[in-house]
């Protein structure tokens, strides 16, 4: 048997009854703290399936997934924006400490 997802409003485990009516089987599926329920007359797998399939909630999944991947690349690109602006930070710094009469021409300050 498929497994059940748990209610999507309480996230409770489901209950079951099933029966017989003539030939064919019967399933109702239900939560017991909510009262959602779904009940379905004929093969069993119907009822699962019914009772399994929720659009809105597989839409708002993929959108989270969506949104998680975009946030985990947008930390990647923050981390490389903020590498390469330590690795200028040090240049600059580098740079700053050497002594004046290392410095290219065009980097002397002259007062005149
Ligand atoms: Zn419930």
């Amino acid at each position: 048997m498929t497994e059940l997802l748990p209610c999507p409003f309480c996230s409770d485990p489901p209950s079951t009854k099933r029966w017989d009516v003539g030939h064919k089987k019967a399933m109702r599926i239900w939560c017991d703290d909510c009262s959602v329920n779904s009940c379905v007359q004929g093969v069993d797998e119907i009822a699962i399936e019914k009772w399994n399939t929720r659009p809105i909630e597989e839409h708002l999944r993929a959108e989270v997934d969506r949104l998680t991947k975009e946030r985990d690349e947008a930390r990647k690109e923050c981390r490389d924006y903020r590498n390469r602006l330590v690795a200028h930070l040090y240049c600059i710094q580098r740079i700053n400490s050497i002594p004046t009469e290392y410095h290219l021409p065009w980097e002397n300050k002259t007062d005149e």
